[in-house]
């Protein structure tokens, strides 16, 4: 019988997919040259104030809907007060007073069933900037392009109770978030980062333990050994009686598989939160709400549930084209420009996952259209165009915008009914192999495939199967 249980809380910061940052009109792209999307604002210029995005509230708003929160129809910043060189306000600018987004719920699945996870709150809130430490010249140097860039924290109540629930959660968060196209949640890019609140106590026991933080955690795997490693320090502690066991926020070393001690934790009162006067309360009147009410997309359970049922997909099928937006946008384009549900998702399935994973693009960066895919698939169901050909079309496709019918055309991929044609073809390749001929004749079925291939490369391609076959015995046997 288990004697201790595990308590953990998260709080997610989710970088949102905004075109520019929160208070100013810089890129918000990842990446660049250091310092290169910088301004007076978001360096922290004397006098400078903020003007904030209005897309970074629709994106807070548009995850509470996703995560089931109320949305406070007044929402305010405050100042954080902070002091490190990655802010150079030496504030962060943040909500404490009256978030975006409060009381919601994620449900996830475990093994003994749904759980459901209460959300305390969704504030937005400023990113940092990145120290770059310079061990050659012993320099740190800063890098003001992820300062300013908008973020959403998502604060979970203590409702998590093991490594795998918290899997579950942050794994329910990211599909969600990429569906509502909040952000693109890429933990490996550090748009979506963790920090893990955890405290033990004795099964039964109402009262919460001593709880310690481990911050900006951005990897699954790290996040499950550090609460396996933290869970087992805790109880160690608790069982020696040790007085290392304090409120403190602790540094993960993966490598090591370790946790060490960085500060004891701040309390609230240290930060001296207090209202911006720079920023004035932002009112979320009804149009507003009920314009991202409506954008919300449908819930990926839903879509399922849609295209098994409405368009006679598979289960498995309906699983795969779920894991990501662009493939169910994808997916229900095309289908709606060809009608053959089961053909598109096949085509995605593997003919474009193929293509992606040799260009080792992931599928949010599917650069076909629906509609283009669509004809294509028409085109070979129609018997316009071979099914070898309509993968070349395909893989043209991904390089660059084509209609595909055009291109079939531009590159003599267009099937032929020319029957004269194929008749010449098919004499002369018979003429020019006896041996298969005399093979296929003693009952090699083997032979008739070569001649047939053989065929089909003269043809290119563009040669009904049906057509070939029956042209290429009665040639034979005629
Ligand atoms: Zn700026
Ligand atoms: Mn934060």
């Amino acid at each position: 019988m288990q004697k201790y249980e595990t308590v953990i809380g998260l709080e997610v910061h989710v970088e949102m997919a905004t075109e520019s940052k929160i208070f100013c009109s810089c890129s918000a792209k990842f990446g660049g040259e250091q310092n290169e999307h910088v301004c007076p604002a978001c360096c922290g210029m004397p006098g400078m104030l903020p003007i904030v995005n209005k897309h970074a509230v629709d994106l807070g708003m548009t995850a509470g809907m996703m995560l089931n929160c109320h949305i406070n129809r007044v929402t305010t910043f405050d100042k954080k007060s902070y002091y490190y060189p990655d802010l150079p306000c030496s504030y962060q600018t943040t909500q404490w007073f009256a978030p975006v987004c409060v009381n919601g719920t994620v449900t996830i699945q475990t093994a003994n069933g749904p759980k459901d996870i209460r959300i305390k709150q969704i504030h937005m809130e400023e990113d940092a900037g990145k120290l770059v430490h310079d061990e050659w010249t012993d320099t740190s140097l800063v890098d003001f392009n992820r300062t300013s860039v908008p973020l959403i924290e998502i604060v979970s109540q203590p409702d998590l109770s093991s490594a795998e629930e918290v899997v579950a959660y942050l794994e329910r968060l990211r599909s969600l978030l990429r569906f509502a196209k909040v952000s693109g949640c890429r933990m490996e890019q550090g748009s979506m980062r963790c920090d893990v609140n955890l405290s033990v106590r004795p099964v039964g026991s109402t009262k919460l333990g001593v709880r310690t933080e481990m911050k900006n955690m951005n990897s699954l795997s790290a996040i499950v050994r550090a609460i396996e490693y933290e869970t087992a320090r805790h109880i160690d502690c608790i069982e020696s009686g040790s007085d290392e066991l304090v409120q403190e926020t602790r540094r993960w070393d993966d490598i090591k598989g370790k946790s060490y001690a960085m500060r004891t934790k701040e309390t609230a009162g240290d930060y001296r939160y207090f209202p911006d006067p720079n920023i004035m309360p932002i009112v979320i009147d009804d149009e507003w709400y009920d314009r991202i009410k409506a954008s919300l997309p449908e819930f990926p359970e839903v879509k399922k549930e849609r295209y098994v049922n409405e368009l006679g997909l598979t289960e498995y099928d309906a699983d795969q084209l779920i894991q990501s937006r662009q493939m169910c946008d994808c997916f229900e384009e095309a289908t709606a420009q060809c009608g053959r549900a089961k053909e598109v998702a096949n085509w995605l399935i593997s003919d474009c996952m193929k293509i992606l994973n040799k260009k080792q693009m992931t599928v949010d960066a599917l650069p076909i259209s629906g509609k283009a895919l669509g004809k294509l698939i028409a085109l070979v169901a129609d018997g316009k165009v071979g099914s070898a050909n309509g993968r070349k079309i395909l893989a043209a496709m991904f390089e660059e915008d084509i209609d595909p019918l055009t291109y079939a055309e531009q590159n003599g991929l267009i099937i032929s009914n020319d029957t004269d044609n194929i008749k010449a073809v098919v004499k002369a390749v018979v003429a020019a192999d006896p041996k298969s001929v005399e093979d296929f004749k003693s009952g090699k079925e083997k032979a008739l495939m070569a001649l047939f291939g053989k065929c089909m490369r003269e043809l290119k391609g563009n040669c009904d199967p049906q057509v070939l076959r029956t042209v290429l015995l009665e040639t034979i046997n005629g």
